[in-house]
């Protein structure tokens, strides 16, 4: 590669993708030549057990185009971006795609098009998953309850796949959050944001890296960090306990003294239980409120990311 920086980084977290390592390369050089753009590759490998850290360790020493990063044990997939995102040295938009070719790399040029028109975030919208009946329909539910309950607009059907504006790289990795949605972050950050639809291939080869454990963690990210609805949700059912206990005990009252028939001590014992545990959900809903206070505090994201100043001495100068 030439001394000046490439245009473009393409980051790939890899964790034991030694069955569809080679293809992979072999598309990424068809795009490293076939397009306008000048091109780094960065390969993060995520711990893997097999061989892949040495089919990167090779690739590293003999194609300069390619820059490899090497985690000293499995930290997941988003560390594993997190850390490839850090280490990009281009000048215009980051890449990110999966290691198992199903998200297209030779999209790039669509993707850029989008970037030249002023978009800073361009997300791939999955168009068609082939992926299991049961994956399919927890990913679908899962986007859209994500979608009503997130304090911000989260694209549905769209994952980390995307092409991010160098500025959204550097606001990214200046966010020293450690539980990483980083589909997440990247819609907090703001500016325009766009999709694009494909249809998200096959696995090129090998199984699956994602276990059902890591995507639910992967989902409780998701919702932990980008919702508040878990502890409204405790403080509402305090209210509608308290509510309910209310209007039962209104009840018990009148059914007591006008028409009979209540067991003695139902009424005091059905009163303490539903209003004591009214009591305690509002109280922990209270004391939740604090923690997302706190959360909040301590993740110490930025409170606003500029877009652009004028300053009215620019205008004159212009005018
Ligand atoms: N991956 C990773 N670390 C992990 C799990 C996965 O870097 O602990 C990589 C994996 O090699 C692949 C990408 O993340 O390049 C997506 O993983 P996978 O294909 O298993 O996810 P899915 O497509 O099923 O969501
Ligand atoms: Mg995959």
């Amino acid at each position: 590669m030439s001394e000046t920086l490439p245009q473009i980084s393409i980051v790939v977290p890899l964790y034991n993708e030694e069955a569809s390592f080679a293809l992979l390369i072999d598309r990424l050089n068809q795009l490293i030549k076939n397009s306008s753009c000048t091109i780094e590759v960065v390969l993060v490998n995520d711990g893997s057990s097999d061989k892949t850290p040495l089919m990167m360790n090779e690739l590293a020493l003999t194609d300069s185009h390619y820059q490899c990063i090497f985690l000293a044990r499995n930290h997941g997939h988003q560390l594993a971006l997190t850390a490839g995102l850090a280490q990009v040295s281009c000048t215009e938009a980051v890449f990110v795609i999966d290691g198992d070719l199903q998200d297209p790399p030779e999209l790039l040029g669509h993707f850029y098009d989008k970037l030249k028109e002023g978009y800073e975030v361009i997300y791939g919208i999955r168009r068609k998953r082939k992926e299991g009946v049961l994956k399919r329909m927890l990913y679908w539910i899962y986007y859209r309850l994500l979608k009503n309950i997130s304090t911000i607009d989260i694209p549905l059907d769209s994952g980390d796949f995307a092409l991010l504006s160098r500025r959204v790289v550097d606001h990214l990795n200046a966010m020293p959050e450690r539980s990483r949605f980083i589909r997440g972050m990247r819609t907090w950050i703001g500016f325009r944001q766009t999709g694009l639809e494909y249809e998200r291939d096959a696995r090129s080869a090998g199984e699956a890296k994602y276990t059902f454990k890591m995507l639910f963690n992967l989902a409780y990210n998701g919702i932990f960090n980008f919702s508040e609805f878990p502890v409204k949700f405790i403080t509402r059912m305090g209210m509608l306990s308290m509510v309910g206990a209310f209007l039962f005990f209104v009840y018990v009252v009148i059914k007591k003294y006008l028409f009979g028939g209540v067991p003695p001590g139902f009424t005091s014992m059905f009163l303490a239980i539903t209003v004591f545990s009214g009591v305690q959900l509002l109280s922990l809903g209270f004391i939740g409120e604090y923690v997302l206070r706190i959360y909040d505090q301590v993740r110490e994201r930025p409170l606003f990311i500029i877009d652009k100043v004028i300053k009215n001495k620019e205008l004159q100068k212009k005018g």
